[in-house]
């Protein structure tokens, strides 16, 4: 049964003339009594087949021209270069056999256009089908972009001999703050579920030293909104002995080799989704401008935006910030009091962090997140006192301060977020093939 030629190959390769059998999902049919054009889809492209009665006989003439969009199928025939057709060639069909019909008494709008008309505007139709929405062609070019993304992580990442190393799911305290913590009953206890890998990755950078993963955090995020999802894929990486400028060079590194990868890779997608090359190349090509909060909440009080300093900049005012860059920039030292204890204080003036967020332009904002690690034992003691969190869920990371602690830093690049920038995507669920968000745990 295993499948040998893909439609990708006949529309690209040297087929023609050649006897061939397309197994895939039936797009659209047309045509009359005597002649039908099925167009044919399978994971790597379309093609149109062409079916007479006179050449396939009455029995399968009258099954093809009854099978209903989304029907499997088996299709026999000639390759046929057809500079009219979409992708340039067609296949005269010899035989056509209905391997999983689609039962009529369940009649279901499943064209890429019927499934956004019954949408009418809003989302919930096309999530409720999603197993149907993940063929259309645009869930679909997501979906390999997706994949291109995830294997330029490991790539990077890999080519500089980091180790891929796995933290576990259920856990006993918060990274980033009790109120997006997901707490799940555990045999009488309580746990939670993970927000991010770091903690137990910085327990094992002593062994390791260059660590990295691509893992699912989860966040309960009570409001939704275009950029977050309560799962989302966290590329998250550590590095021993190194500052804040290093981590952000890695930072930097990767989304640029992000960008590449798709270029290389997906121009194809990217062009269908009306990504501009330009635009992806100068993301892998351009550094990346660094600033500083201060400056960043100056800009903002420039432009009258309501914002006083020690505040985190939310959503709305990194998307005024990046009106100004054409490239992603990281904005650096926030105030301590904006961010959470395992943050390094700046030796040179405590009232800081060393830390980094890296904003994406086209008004998408923040897709990284990191810096500088409290390395001591004294100091992060400090820090949790100066938070008022108790250090007992926390007792294994600081002890890893107490055996031969060492500077470190290291990032969380939300994948889905990225993405969602460069695909031009206009909602984060659109890459993600089942979206999790406050109100969605099904299908
Ligand atoms: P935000 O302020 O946008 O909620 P954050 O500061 O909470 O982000 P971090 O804790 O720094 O985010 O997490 C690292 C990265 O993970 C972020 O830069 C972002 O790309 C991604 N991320 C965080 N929360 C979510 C979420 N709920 N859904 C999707 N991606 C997320
Ligand atoms: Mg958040």
């Amino acid at each position: 049964m295993a499948k040998d030629i893909w439609i990708g190959d006949v529309q690209n390769g040297d087929h023609d003339g050649a006897e061939v059998e397309l197994k895939g999902w039936v797009k659209r049919t047309r045509g009359s009594n005597k002649i039908r054009f099925v167009v044919l889809r399978d994971s790597t492209g379309t093609i149109q087949c062409v079916a007479k009665r006179d050449a396939v006989g009455d029995e399968q003439f009258e099954s093809i021209a009854s099978a209903l969009i989304e029907s499997s199928v088996i299709i026999k025939g000639t390759v046929n270069v057809d500079e009219r057709s979409d992708g340039g060639h067609e296949l005269i069909v010899s035989s056509i056999e209905i391997i999983g019909p689609v039962d009529p008494e369940r009649p279901f709008p499943i064209t890429e256009s019927a499934m956004k008309a019954a949408d009418g505007g809003e989302t919930e139709f096309l999530l409720d089908n999603r197993h149907l929405y993940l063929r259309t062609s645009r869930m679909t070019t997501m979906l390999k972009m997706r994949s291109s993304v995830f294997g330029a992580i490991h790539s990077y990442f890999r080519d500089l001999d980091f180790i891929e190393y796995q933290a576990p799911n259920f856990v006993a305290g918060a990274v980033e703050g009790g109120s997006t913590l997901f707490e799940v009953p555990y045999f009488g206890r309580k746990a939670y579920l993970t927000q991010s890998w770091q903690l137990y990755a910085e327990a094992a950078m002593p062994a390791l030293e260059r660590l990295y993963t691509i893992a699912p955090s989860f966040r309960a995020e009570k409001s939704r909104t275009r950029r977050h999802l309560t799962e989302f894929w966290h590329a998250e990486m550590e590095i021993a002995w190194a500052t804040n400028e290093e981590v952000m060079a890695h930072g930097e590194g990767v989304v640029r080799h992000i960008a590449s990868t798709l270029l290389s890779e997906r121009s194809t997608e990217l062009e269908a989704l009306g990504r501009d090359l330009e635009l992806i190349g100068r993301y892998a090509d351009t550094p990346f401008p660094r600033m500083r909060y201060d400056e960043a909440v100056e800009i903002l009080q420039g432009k009258g935006v309501d914002v006083s300093w020690g505040q985190d900049l939310d959503y709305s005012k990194e998307k005024i910030l990046t009106q100004d860059f054409d490239v992603p920039h990281f904005l650096t030292h926030y105030p301590k009091i904006a961010k959470p204890f395992y943050h390094r204080e700046d030796p040179t003036d405590d009232k800081y962090v060393l830390c980094h967020d890296l904003l994406a332009p086209e008004g998408y904002g923040e897709i990284i997140g990191g810096g500088e690690r409290t390395w001591s034992e004294e100091e992060i003691l400090a820090r949790l006192a100066e938070e008022g969190t108790s250090p007992e869920a926390y007792q294994f990371y600081i002890d890893t301060r107490s055996y031969g602690g060492v500077p470190h830093g290291g990032f969380g690049l939300g994948v889905d977020r990225v993405c969602s920038w460069l695909s031009g995507a206009d909602h984060i669920r659109e890459v993600i093939p089942f979206p999790r968000d406050s109100r969605r745990v099904t299908p």
